[in-house]
């Protein structure tokens, strides 16, 4: 089997568009919404500080009684109790009268200032004022922090940890966030063994499973590592049906060229249907993609810089659209180092690391691992361009 179903890079992103998937929400314990991402705008319910607080130890007072004090006639107010915090004063405070108050206390109605106990003397029950206070000093206002009703988060929000003690000060419990989409990635190659195993001779240590499974946490996914597939068909059936069944979407490395190719893209048919079977880029031609129960699976290079150049292009805008931050812009404009040459009438993408305000390119090849791991992006050199002269204006696109 040839590439049948060849197209442009915007045709297939049209057609992984059109794939059945939707954004879905749940609520989660605030305990647990870091890293989430906001399905619904936050108002909030409250006002911060809930009540008229001091900002200040010292004493509460109406700042109308001070407006006379000086050093040479210092007012003389009575004390006629303590308010501390966590207390609620069911007293209103008379002219002439003042609380002592700690910090975070709720202030007595009829008191408008606090003044620090710094700055005044205690007399036995009374307390000497030596200066004017005037309403709202040392005093937080109900509601100053955030007022009730305001808009504190806006939806597609990443909730740092910031964000979470936002919430966390207008007493919500528990956050709509959308869902993380379940990534099922599956390695396969004779050649390929795990961390940790033994390399014999001609084997190679799989990157692309755990490049695929991180690369999709970080967007927000919760990704399923299924192992590696054996290049036989029963190893790979296997896999793709339990990826099929355990999760939202299914990604295969590897495999996707020569003979192996076709073994792929064979049971996807057998299994669903293979909707692109090849996309008019450079790397990526031998990348299938293919929809079982209305479920995506893509068959990406096995080439490690290939296969997240792919991820990059066609998987992480699917990511991004089920966690409701399509519109996160992964590009900077940047200025080429040095020049480039590519082959005419071939749409090309070249990694290139940043560096100030330029943009390196990296020739080692797609075949280095090296060539994305010292990359932070990739370029794209158009299908009708041969050179890219040294300082042209390019456009980087992150991995990931
Ligand atoms: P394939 O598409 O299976 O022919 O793989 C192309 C190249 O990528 C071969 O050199 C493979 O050994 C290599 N490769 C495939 N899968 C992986 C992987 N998961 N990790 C590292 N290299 C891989
Ligand atoms: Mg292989």
């Amino acid at each position: 089997m040839a590439f049948l179903k060849v197209v442009s890079l915007e045709e297939a992103l049209e057609i992984i568009n059109s794939f059945p998937l939707k954004p879905r929400t749940e609520m989660v314990p605030l305990s647990e919404a870091l890293g989430r991402v906001l399905a619904e705008d936050i108002v909030s319910p409250i006002n911060v500080p809930p009540f008229d607080r001091a900002t200040v130890d010292g004493y509460a007072l109406r700042a109308e009684d001070t407006f006379m004090a000086s050093e040479s006639e210092p007012v003389r107010l009575r004390v006629i109790g303590e308010v501390n915090a966590g207390d609620f004063p069911d007293f209103e405070l008379k002219p002439g009268e003042s609380v002592y108050i700690s910090t975070g206390a709720p202030l007595p109605k009829g008191a408008d200032a606090v003044i620090q106990f710094e700055d005044v003397d205690r007399d036995g029950d009374e307390v000497v004022i030596y200066k004017p206070a005037y309403p709202g000093l040392g005093v937080m206002k109900a509601g100053t922090d955030i007022p009730k009703g305001k808009l504190l988060l806006k939806k597609g929000t990443r909730l740092g940890f910031k964000e979470t003690a936002l919430l966390s000060a207008v007493g919500l419990a528990e956050v709509p966030v959308f869902r993380k989409p379940k990534v099922a990635v599956i390695s396969t190659g004779n050649e390929l063994v795990l961390p940790g195993e033994e390399l014999r001779p001609g084997q190679i240590y799989d990157i692309n499973g755990r490049a695929i499974a991180d690369a999709a946490r970080e967007l927000g996914g919760e990704a399923v590592f299924l192992g590696i597939a054996r290049d036989d068909r029963g190893s790979l059936k296997a896999l793709i049906e339990k990826g099929v069944e355990c999760c939202d979407i299914v990604i295969l490395s590897g495999g996707a060229s020569g003979g192996i190719r076709d073994l792929t893209s064979s049971i996807i048919e057998e299994l669903g249907e293979v909707k692109i079977h090849g996309i008019a880029i450079q790397p990526g031609k031998p990348t299938i993609i293919g929809l079982i129960d209305g479920k995506p699976v893509f068959g990406l290079p096995g080439y490690p810089t290939s296969c997240l150049t792919n991820f990059t292009l066609l998987v992480a805008p699917l990511l991004r659209r089920l966690i409701g931050r399509e519109s996160e812009v992964r590009k900077v404009k940047k200025k080429l180092a040095h020049k480039v040459f590519s082959v005419k009438g071939r749409r090309q993408f070249l990694p290139v690391r940043i560096e100030g305000e330029k943009a390196v390119p990296i020739l080692k090849g797609s075949g280095a691992v090296t060539s994305f791991i010292d990359a932070d992006g990739f370029i794209e050199v158009p299908e009708n361009v041969e050179i890219l002269e040294a300082g042209e204006e390019v456009e980087v696109l992150f991995f990931g």
